[in-house]
């Protein structure tokens, strides 16, 4: 910590990001990979399909040289719209590679919801899997559907559809097809998220965050000298945790990635699978004998948590990060240490990341053990939110910290400790609900004058959406019918809880709603 800057770093200094500034994510994923042509780099438990390091620079190029005949340039937006599988990496990294850019979404949106990002992005081809197609149908956009499993004729019927294998099949084995170079500077993926306030926005991470992000978050590894392993990526690809830090941050390394789905379900994120891992005892229907490392993050990890997950995994490390979108889901990550292990944090700030935790009301930063909000800075941070300078200037301040909501601590070893979230954002299993949005539907409701949308805690979820409604003065509106009003054009995980009616919304002179207030009452309840 340096008390003149009121600036902390990280105890690993910093990282070399390569200077070329033409270096795109592709090319710099497969720098080494011809040191190591017959190391497994994807591999699918699910199909049993894999490409090696040497196999793969052909497949993204025979991928990308399919989307291209298609009409997709770059600048161009491409909506990935699938649970994870092998293809999922591969065609992000396809759609990039032609100076695209990616966008993905939740499987579980509704078509609103779906379309609603649709539009904000300006997608104008969608990759998705033959059981999401319904959704997608809606949109009216050329689409490549991921095989093996095919559409019925009748699904199908009126549908700009292709196949991926007969989009490669069109293209032949090795097409004579140079993908444009893009820069590092070029956006290569928007991201959604609400960050601090308001609705989702596009979260603008360009080639250079993700080089940086990967190299930030296996420098530990590196220092190290860890031998390339294989990594199950459990968390869901949509998510800048599942694509940045496990598939491109370990792929980049020559480490095997495992693009991992229970069939039929979606991973949450985040901590519900180290308490499942601690309260279901120890599991016996899988060999996890192999299991080395579980890393978590997306939302607080308790501590007790932790300690009893270990108790029953002795050999297993368990770990806890930290990070959000808005940081290509990297800022800080636990490491290994001699002794005996202090559960709780959220590790030491990963290499090229500087922190400043300032006082809430004032701005002004705080040395260690000083809780305020969390700004971070480094080459890992968004650009901006798409098409949105008042959002990004709210959260990019002019000398680049990017302001979290979130608020925390460093102490005096320079250890991370979120604990609490100022921003306006709720939490399900790691999965984000904007308040925001489901206040827009409520309002949208003619018995509806006006409504707020906070967090309940919850053991299992971590945290649960719930309203407070100010009914019409003539309406009987009842919890259940505002429940299914809501449950029936939002995604499951965003259903509220519970509904409350009140006789009016707490506002401050201004008229912004007072959240803290029924947050407060909430937690003082419990
Ligand atoms: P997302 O952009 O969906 O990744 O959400 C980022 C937010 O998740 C952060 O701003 C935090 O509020 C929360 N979060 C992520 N990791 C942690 C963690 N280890 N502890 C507490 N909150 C976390």
């Amino acid at each position: 910590y340096c008390a003149t800057r009121g600036v902390y770093s990280s105890p690993r200094g910093t990282v070399k990001i390569p200077a070329d500034p033409s270096l795109s994510m592709v090319r710099f994923l497969l720098r080494n990979a011809s040191s190591y042509p017959n190391r497994v780099a994807l591999a699918d438990t699910n199909s049993g399909r894999s490409f090696t390091f040497g196999e793969l620079e052909a497949a993204i190029n025979r991928v990308a040289a399919g989307i291209s005949r298609l009409g997709v340039a770059k600048g161009d937006v491409v909506l990935i719209f699938s649970p994870n599988c092998i293809d999922f990496p591969l065609c992000f990294f396809a759609v990039i590679s032609l100076g695209a850019i990616v966008t993905t979404v939740n499987p579980l949106y509704t078509v609103s919801e779906l379309s609603k990002q649709t539009a904000d992005s300006g997608a104008r081809l969608v990759i998705t899997v033959p059981q999401l197609f319904p959704k997608v149908r809606e949109l009216r956009l050329p689409t490549v559907i991921l095989g093996p499993s095919k559409l019925s004729v009748a699904e199908a019927a009126g549908a700009s559809i292709v196949y991926l294998p007969d989009l490669l099949q069109s293209v032949g084995d090795s097409p004579a097809f140079v993908p444009p170079a893009a820069a590092q500077t070029d956006v290569a993926a928007l991201f959604y998220s609400s960050g601090t306030t308001g609705a989702n926005k596009g979260v603008e991470l360009t080639h250079r965050n993700f080089i940086a992000a990967s190299l930030m978050v296996t420098a530990e590894q590196d220092l190290r000298g860890d031998p390339p392993h294989v990594c199950l990526c459990f968390l869901p690809m949509f998510h800048i945790f599942g694509l940045s830090l496990v598939t491109y941050a370990q792929l980049q390394r020559g480490t095997a990635s495992s693009p991992w789905a229970v069939q039929g379900h979606l991973n949450p994120p985040g901590p519900p699978v180290v308490i499942a891992l601690a309260k279901q005892g120890k599991v016996t229907s899988y060999d996890l004998s192999s299991l080395r490392q579980v890393i978590c993050g997306a939302a607080p990890l308790g501590k007790d948590i932790m300690e009893e997950a270990s108790k029953i995994y002795p050999d297993v490390e368990i770990f806890q990060g930290y990070g959000l979108t808005e940081s290509c889901g990297i800022i800080s990550l636990e490491v290994r240490v001699e002794g005996v292990r202090q559960y709780g944090s959220a590790g030491f700030l990963v290499p090229g990341v500087e922190a400043k935790v300032i006082n809430v009301d004032t701005g002004v930063p705080l040395p260690p053990n000083g809780v305020g909000e969390l700004c971070f800075r480094g080459d890992n941070i968004m650009r901006g939110y798409f098409n949105n300078l008042e959002a990004t200037a709210w959260t990019l301040d002019k000398e680049g910290w990017l302001h979290t909501g979130d608020l925390g601590y460093f102490d005096d070893e320079g250890k991370l400790y979120v604990v609490d979230r100022i921003k306006e954002l709720i939490k399900y299993k790691g999965f984000q609900v904007a308040p925001a949005e489901l206040e827009g539907l409520l309002l949208s409701h003619p018995e509806i004058l006006d409504a707020v949308v906070v967090p309940l805690p919850d053991e299992e979820a971590g945290e649960v959406p719930i309203a407070y409604v100010v009914r019409a003065t003539q309406s009987s509106l009842t919890e259940a019918d505002v429940q299914k009003f809501i449950a029936v054009q939002v995604a499951p995980f965003k259903r509220l809880r519970k509904v409350s009616f009140i006789d009016s919304v707490p506002k401050s002179a201004s008229g912004k709603i007072l959240r803290r207030v029924l947050i407060d009452r909430i937690r003082s309840r419990q």
